[in-house]
């Protein structure tokens, strides 16, 4: 059972050539005098067919084979393979080693629930398209070394029993044996080793890095997770930019040999926010949030009176099938994002109609229609409040409409950098000051002086790097000062103490001749799910945790020996059975 080639390496060119090829049985059409087989292996499926007179063994789905035969033209060409011209006609089939029936179907289309494909996760890998993220996800760290080592960076592991490093989530702690009562913490990121590896003389650094948090999933989150890990010293923004576009362009090319045009736009925060109503602005489609609070100085409707913000967007040709379920469930949506609601208004027969439309005057409505020029059949939305609410809803309601109307052309990449982020932000629930990125970004030197007097007002050289409306990566500038770096942690509400217990060692290495640095991490799971084509970050992970964090293969996380717990020194009080 020698191989001689993966099945998909074989086109017209082999016709005529003796290959032995090795792989599993996809499926069987048995025409009696004739057998049918799809052969699959990593690469892909190629049709072997058994004649009459050639034994063939008892075979069934998902035996593994070995297939001894002639490349031959098929009759008929088969378009959904990419050895569709071809097929082998075996001379020898021999059976490696036999399967049950397995409990999911192993194709591309598969009814199976996403739990059962989790349980039975190494049979799930075995469908072609499975495959296709892994190959894909391999090219995107091959590019990286590549190009990154191209560029003079050298890969640096950085330990993952650490403490804890703060990204804004929970951390995952790990008790020590040896010292009862303390716990190490895994990374959230690799964020301050990296920095220390700038103040250690490493210059350009980079490291293909797990980082784990501890925080709600969603279809595009993970508690652990892989960042393609960056940070180089002596680079202003704009050389560091120009250095990333360089990767990400490599890896297009090299992953979907897709050529991305340079410079990438470059989109401050406030207006990814004004227009698009996100800080991971979706631009492949038009829908703009539009300010319309002059319009309405001095309306009589109670809603938008004294509010921070009135903002519309037009949806067009949808008036139609706008029923009152449809507007009740916008409603609902906005409740969701903390507005009492929001005002829906159709254009129908050159009318403006809907309950709304009885509080326009008819200044408000020509303004209206001179601002956002909006034609029969379309809807207006419009939203009113804290400018921090309406912002993200109509970003949100604008997604929501390019997906359901399609707007959204297939296999388009749209790439931008969101720079100029503001260095903090305020918790919507409880007011408290967090850092936009993380604590060690630098604030811009023109806005230092607002450190003692509105902190809110200072922007930072923090930067996103968006595709698709996905935040693919994002990082800063790092403060590189010892003084700049304790004040921040004091107006993140941290003690003198605090500082010292927390990030003493970090802080005191700055005395030591820090380099001006910068850095950044891509999100390796998010960028395989853009070049990869799918929306399910688990789909990109070999063996990924579901939506509860819980492998259903493995049955992680689980309960331990009382001996194990002992030598930790931890007893459980509080069960979940
Ligand atoms: N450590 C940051 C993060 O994980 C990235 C960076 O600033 O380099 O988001």
């Amino acid at each position: 059972m020698k191989r001689t080639c993966f099945n998909t390496e074989l086109n017209e060119k082999n016709v005529g050539q003796e290959v032995t090829l090795i792989g599993w049985v996809s499926k069987r059409r048995n025409l009696g005098s004739l057998l049918f087989i799809d052969l699959r292996d990593r690469s892909g499926i190629i049709q072997v067919t058994v004649n009459e007179g050639v034994e063939a063994p008892d075979i069934r789905n998902e035996y593994i084979i070995s297939v001894t035969g002639k490349v031959s033209l098929k009759e008929k060409e088969n378009p959904n393979l990419k050895t569709g011209k071809i097929e082998v006609i075996a001379s020898k089939v021999e059976v490696i080693n036999t399967a049950k029936t397995t409990p999911l179907i192993i194709a591309d289309e598969t009814d199976a629930l996403e739990d059962t494909r989790l349980k039975y996760r190494y049979l799930d890998l075995r469908r072609p398209v499975m495959q296709s993220y892994l190959d894909i996800r391999h090219k995107i760290k091959l590019a990286t070394h590549e190009y990154l080592s191209k560029e003079h960076f050298i890969e640096v592991e950085t330990p993952i029993l650490t403490l804890s490093t703060p990204e804004g989530a929970r951390d995952y702690l790990v008790p020590s044996r040896v010292h009862h009562g303390k716990f190490y913490a895994l990374p959230q990121s690799p964020q301050i080793f990296k920095q220390l590896l700038m103040i250690g003389g490493v210059e350009r650094y980079y490291q293909i890095a797990r980082c784990f948090r501890d925080e709600d999933l969603r279809a595009d989150r993970q508690p652990d997770f892989t960042q393609i890990d960056i940070e180089t010293s002596f680079l202003d923004q704009d050389q560091f930019l120009t250095m990333m576009e360089g990767l990400i362009k490599e890896i297009f090319k090299k992953t979907i040999n897709y050529d991305v045009k340079l410079p990438l736009r470059r989109l401050p925060y406030k207006e990814a926010m004004d227009n698009y109503g996100s800080d991971k602005p979706d631009t492949r489609f038009e829908i703009k949030l539009q300010d319309v609070k002059d319009i309405f100085a001095n309306s009589e409707f109670g809603g938008f009176k004294d509010v921070e913000a009135i903002k519309a967007i037009v949806v067009n040709n949808v008036a139609s099938i706008t029923s009152r379920k449809v507007i009740d469930e916008l409603t609902l949506e906005a409740k969701k994002f903390g507005l009492g609601g929001l005002s829906v208004i159709k254009v129908e027969n050159d009318e403006l109609t809907g309950s709304f439309v009885k509080f326009l005057s008819e200044a408000e409505k020509s303004a209206l229609k001179a601002k956002l020029g909006f034609a029969n059949d379309d809807i207006i939305i419009i939203a009113a409040g804290k400018y921090n609410r309406v912002c993200p809803l109509l970003g949100a309601l604008r997604v929501k409409y390019a997906k359901q109307l399609g707007l959204i052309k297939p296999n388009t990449y749209d790439l931008l950098w969101v720079v100029d982020f503001p260095l903090f932000e305020r918790d919507v629930e409880n007011g408290a000051i967090t850092s936009t990125h993380h604590p060690f970004t630098r604030p811009r030197d023109e806005d230092l002086k607002y450190l003692d007097t509105d902190p809110t007002k200072i922007l930072s050289y923090a930067y996103d790097i968006v595709i698709n409306g996905y935040e693919a990566g994002g990082g800063s500038l790092r403060i590189y000062n010892q003084d700049v770096q304790k004040k921040i942690f004091t107006v993140l509400g941290l003690t003198d103490e605090d500082i010292k217990r927390k990030f003493g060692f970090f802080v005191d290495a700055f005395q030591y001749g820090t380099p001006p640095h910068a850095g950044m991490a891509f999100g390796l799971d998010r960028l395989t799910m853009i070049l990869g084509g799918t929306d399910n970050i688990r789909d990109v992970i070999a063996f990924p945790k579901n939506l509860a964090a819980v492998c259903p293969m493995s049955l992680a996380p689980n309960s331990v020996d009382e001996e194990q717990l002992k030598e930790l020194g931890i007893a459980i009080t509080d069960y979940e059975k």
